[in-house]
């Protein structure tokens, strides 16, 4: 595994290769981000991840200097993975040297979800996707559905601008079915118990709403127990069309979505 620090690095080790699969991450690396990589390498000739804690994407400066960093056990990890090729770990001027004011927009009907909640969020991640396919021109980018609106508006936004394809990968989770994010290094053991409680309690909703007409109003209800029961903020809790990000009540073709705040730590869900 090759370690690529800077932009000149970057641009002559990947020059002579075509076959390029790409996962970014923000670091903090977990299983969720191993299960993309390996994705990536049973898919393409060369493998490279980057690490990139993406401040334009943060829209609270708290969260971003909060945010898990430990490059030195990233490392760690994924020199574990024997066939990784690259990590390209850049620096703030390495992707925004050329600084021209990003005028990526989101459509207003996407403008839901995490859009809504986090202003300028996603322009953001799409202002650095788009650097970071200029640079790396990778033939296929691997994400997760965890992350769901992510996924969907940089798969829409990548391909139509780019010879390449953003690819969708399951969401990984622990064995007490809590799905995995870098967030939860935030949390002790007590607070990780609770939040396994919680997304518990969440989870069950997708059985319940499999044979009710008004699957949203029952989520808002549920939404209010929910809060009161855990003494936790819900920002959202929508059941949720994957083909067209709509609002639905049809069990068929979509999934829950799901943000709230433990404590002051935001965690989101979908399934
Ligand atoms: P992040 O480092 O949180 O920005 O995540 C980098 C990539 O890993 C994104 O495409 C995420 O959707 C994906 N990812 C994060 N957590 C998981 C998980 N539990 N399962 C699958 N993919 C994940």
């Amino acid at each position: 595994m090759k370690i690529l620090l800077n932009n000149q690095t970057l641009t002559k080790t990947l020059g002579p290769f075509s076959d390029i699969g790409f996962v970014p991450t923000m670091g903090g690396i977990h299983k969720g981000h191993i299960s993309l990589i390996n994705r990536s390498i049973k898919s393409n000739k060369k493998t490279i991840v980057s690490i990139f804690v993406n401040p334009k994407q943060f829209n609270n400066l708290k969260d971003f200097k909060s945010y898990p960093s430990g490059i030195k056990s990233d490392l760690s990890i994924l020199k574990r993975i024997k066939k990784l090729d690259y990590v390209y770990i850049p620096k703030f001027k390495d992707i925004y040297q050329n600084n021209k004011k990003s005028n990526i927009k989101i459509e207003k009907k996407y403008k839901i979800l995490c859009a809504k909640f986090r202003k300028g969020h996603f322009e953001g991640v799409l202002d650095v996707m788009n650097r970071l396919t200029k640079l790396i021109k990778p033939k296929n980018i691997f994400m997760g559905e965890k992350d769901f609106q992510q996924f969907f508006l940089v798969k829409n936004f990548i391909e139509k601008k780019f010879n390449t394809n953003v690819i969708g990968c399951k969401t990984i989770r622990n064995r007490n079915k809590l799905v995995l994010s870098s967030r939860n290094f935030l949390l002790t053991k007590k607070e990780l118990n609770e939040v396994e409680k919680i997304s518990k309690e969440f989870l069950k909703l997708k059985k319940k709403i499999k044979n009710i007409r008004k699957i949203n109003n029952f989520l808002q209800i549920s939404k209010k127990k929910i809060e009161d029961f855990f003494n936790i903020k819900i920002e959202y809790l929508e059941n949720i069309n994957i083909k067209n990000l709509s609002k639905s009540n049809k069990y068929k073709g979509s999934r829950i979505f799901l943000a709230y705040f433990f404590k002051d730590i935001r965690l989101i869900d979908n399934f």
